[in-house]
């Protein structure tokens, strides 16, 4: 398929890179240009302008929050320019309101919307080993599948309106940074008595809590090794503000949400915006009067 790919960060690097091993014709488009030039030597196309990556079968925006994609997709008159018959998928973490405001410009300019989130790190990405969240018009969802299979292990459709694959996203990393304080006050709490946060985390992330998540963010927490960053706490933090919307907008009541918000705001504070999300863990630990991150 001819794909146009928007935003090279950490994760769209990977992503992009995929999409060209899998065959497929990739025009890449990144706001600083040296993650484009890099992915050339490998087959892919930059072009110069956003608009010139907007256009083929199928476009994916990988961008970092509400204020990239707004100035990106509707500051720069994206939509206007779409060629009939593209998609846009969007995967990008983004608020539910965006998402329900995107689908609408969408519909206005006869342009396929469809949201497509993802669980996993760079290193999934990398090996197209991610979790993708789906929701849209069910024809372009089947049009985009070849793509969404080149760069992840499975896709979980949600239904016909894009913003509930949004709902979703926002769901499992309001309990990703919830594990993360979890693990970090436990660990705080074993090393005030004399158990090392190590062997406290290797024994609870391999006996009772299993899954991936808790094992590799145990691992950091417990080394407190938050560089080189997987996932910015500063868009972690991003997530816990808009999972904390929709639970405004929604009338659900996230009380642990509220808390984490205020320890990733201290962790930014600090000037841990731009380490790994991992570093929420070290709120917890220096409260315990425990040393710095290593
Ligand atoms: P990142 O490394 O910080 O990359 C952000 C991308 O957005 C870069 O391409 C950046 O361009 C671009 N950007 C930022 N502000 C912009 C603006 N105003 N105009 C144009 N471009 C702008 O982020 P990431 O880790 O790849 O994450 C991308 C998205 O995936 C985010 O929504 C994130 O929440 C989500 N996500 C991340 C992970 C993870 O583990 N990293 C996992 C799942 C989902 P420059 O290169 O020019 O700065």
């Amino acid at each position: 398929m001819d794909i146009g790919f928007i935003g090279l960060g950490a994760m769209g690097r990977p992503m992009a890179a995929n999409l060209v091993r899998a065959g497929h014709t990739v025009r890449v488009w990144n706001r600083s240009p040296g993650p484009a030039e890099a992915l050339a030597e490998i087959g892919a196309t930059p072009v110069r302008e956003a608009a010139d990556a907007f256009a083929g079968d199928a476009v994916i925006t990988m961008l970092a929050d509400d204020a990239a994609l707004r100035a990106v997709v509707l500051g720069g008159r994206l939509l206007e320019g779409a060629p009939p018959g593209l998609v846009h998928v969007s995967m990008s973490t983004i608020s539910v309101a965006l998402a329900r405001e995107l689908t609408e410009a969408h519909r206005a300019r006869g342009v396929a919307y469809v949201a497509a989130p993802v669980f996993g790190r760079p290193d999934m990405a990398a090996a197209a080993r991610l979790n993708i969240v789906v929701a849209g018009d069910g024809a372009a969802i089947d049009r985009v599948q070849p793509v969404l299979d080149a760069l992840g292990q499975k896709t979980w459709r949600f239904g016909e309106e894009p913003y509930r694959a949004n709902v979703a996203k926002l769901a499992g990393n309001f309990m990703l940074v919830a594990a993360i304080e979890a693990m970090a006050e436990a660990a705080a709490m074993g090393e005030r008595n004399a158990v090392s946060a190590a062997s406290l985390l290797e024994l609870l992330t391999t006996a009772v809590f299993t899954a991936p998540v808790y094992q590799s963010y145990g691992a950091a927490i417990a080394a407190r090794r938050y560089e080189p960053a997987g996932f910015k706490l500063a868009l972690g933090l991003k997530d816990v503000r808009l999972a904390l919307a929709a639970a405004d907008a929604g009338g659900a009541p996230m009380p642990v949400a509220s808390l984490v918000h205020d320890n990733l705001l201290e962790a930014v504070a600090r000037g841990d915006g731009e380490r790994d999300l991992a570093a929420l863990g070290d709120v917890a630990l220096r409260r315990a009067g425990l040393d710095g991150a290593r």
